[in-house]
């Protein structure tokens, strides 16, 4: 684990002098095309030319920004020179040939990351602190879970906390952090919240516009940047002598979109990793199916959030901007069968901004659509247990219920 540590720390400094270096080469043509620029327009203005002191300033201030420039990517580049030597140094004995071997630095944090993924239990181990982050959903639950049994086997359990993004109930449906916070209380580890200002409805007022997949700021907004200053506190309340190894777990599935199954089962988190912590995002549970996740559930007997009896297939903001058209439908029914008032707010806060929902699709056509089927099929009607039905079967969602009854008692 050392030498594998040793390597991957290798690989991080080196991305990030390389990236000093890209973003070193992008300001110096910035400074450069700003002289050309100034210089031009210097060159054709009869005022300008008239004020020689000013000018002779100003040309000498853009050559002294571009000086600075260059020199950085000199510097940037002798940077990324050294770092990429130290780890083809470092990765010599393990492969064959020179330096990496022919393998490029990716290829070679792939399979170092492959063969901790494959030893959990080490990886846990080796942790100083095992951070999972939660919706509350059935995913982050059936994680937590797999994070937590292997934990609790390896005598690890203090290392972990478990961290909710809330997103407040203007965005989320009731009762999520309440849920995340039994979650915690039930594995027996540590529970962080951490808030996100009025959620996503404040963050459509304040923007005045609808995030959307390609501009999908409301989930690095909301929950990501929220998060992110955690990985400095453990690592200042560790107060370690040298770098700390943090695992950062999430409950994403490749099942789940094609984007997702792009991702690999451990990945070095090269924006929260520092010389003082390495941040490893770790999928515990990439490979699992949507029967699979039910079947844990199941088997664990894991509280999960009604919502999912009542056909809303994912934990997330009642009107998530990804959302299919159905499910939307079906929130604003569900929203009526639970009396919440967010429909109205969001189609007035839709109206207020001037932004459809959708390109094509508005809030207020969604909620037109759900009072028209609910005309046709009267309110919803869902009970306890109705989504592992579905999925497993009468007779599994019973034997379910009792278990988690004898849980929440205990
Ligand atoms: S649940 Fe949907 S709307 Fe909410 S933060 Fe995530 S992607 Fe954005």
């Amino acid at each position: 684990m050392s030498t594998r540590r040793r390597l991957l720390e290798a690989i991080r400094r080196a991305h990030q002098a390389d990236a000093a270096y890209t973003a070193a080469g992008r300001a110096r043509t910035r400074a450069t095309k700003a002289a050309a620029a100034a210089h031009a327009r210097m060159a054709n203005d009869p005022q300008l030319q008239a004020g020689a002191d000013e000018l002779a300033a100003s040309q000498a201030g853009l050559v002294r920004r571009e000086q600075a420039a260059r020199a950085k990517v000199r510097r940037t580049f002798t940077a990324a020179r050294a770092a990429n030597r130290a780890l083809a140094a470092l990765y010599a004995p393990h492969a064959p040939g020179r330096g990496t071997g022919g393998r490029r630095r990716s290829g070679v944090a792939a399979s170092l990351l492959g063969e901790l993924a494959e030893t959990p239990r080490e990886l846990i181990l080796a942790a100083d602190k095992i951070v999972v982050s939660t919706s509350a959903g059935k995913d982050s639950l059936v994680c937590g879970q797999r994070v937590v049994t292997l934990a609790a086997e390896s005598g690890c359990l203090d290392k972990v906390v478990l961290v909710h993004a809330d997103l407040g109930e203007e965005s989320e449906w009731p009762g999520v952090r309440e849920l995340a916070q039994r979650q915690a209380e039930r594995w027996g580890v540590e529970f962080i919240v951490v808030q996100a200002d009025r959620g996503l409805l404040g963050l459509v007022e304040k923007r005045k516009m609808w995030p959307d997949a390609a501009r999908r700021l409301c989930t690095s907004t909301l929950k990501r940047d929220k998060i992110a200053p955690l990985f400095k506190q453990i690592t200042d309340a560790l107060g370690l002598d040298g770098q700390a190894l943090i695992l950062s777990a999430l409950g994403i599935r490749a099942a789940e979109s094609p984007a997702r199954a792009r991702k690999l089962p451990l990945a070095i988190d090269m924006r929260a990793s520092t010389g003082q912590r390495m941040v490893l995002t770790w999928h515990p549970i990439l490979e699992l199916s949507e029967a699979d996740v039910w079947q844990q559930i199941a088997d664990a007997a894991l509280e999960y959030h009604p919502v999912y009896d009542a056909v809303i297939p994912r934990l997330s903001c009642v009107f998530c901007v990804l959302a299919g058209r159905d499910v939307l439908v079906r929130a604003v029914r569900l929203c009526w069968a639970l009396g919440l008032d967010l429909p109205t707010r969001y189609v007035a806060l839709e109206e207020h901004i001037g932004h459809k929902f959708r390109e094509k699709l508005s809030v207020a056509e969604i909620v037109a659509e759900a009072a028209r089927v609910e005309a046709e099929e009267g309110p919803l009607v869902w009970a306890r247990g109705d989504a592992l039905r579905r999925h497993l079967g009468e007779e599994a969602a019973a034997d379910y219920l009792r278990r988690l009854a004898l849980a929440l008692a205990a």
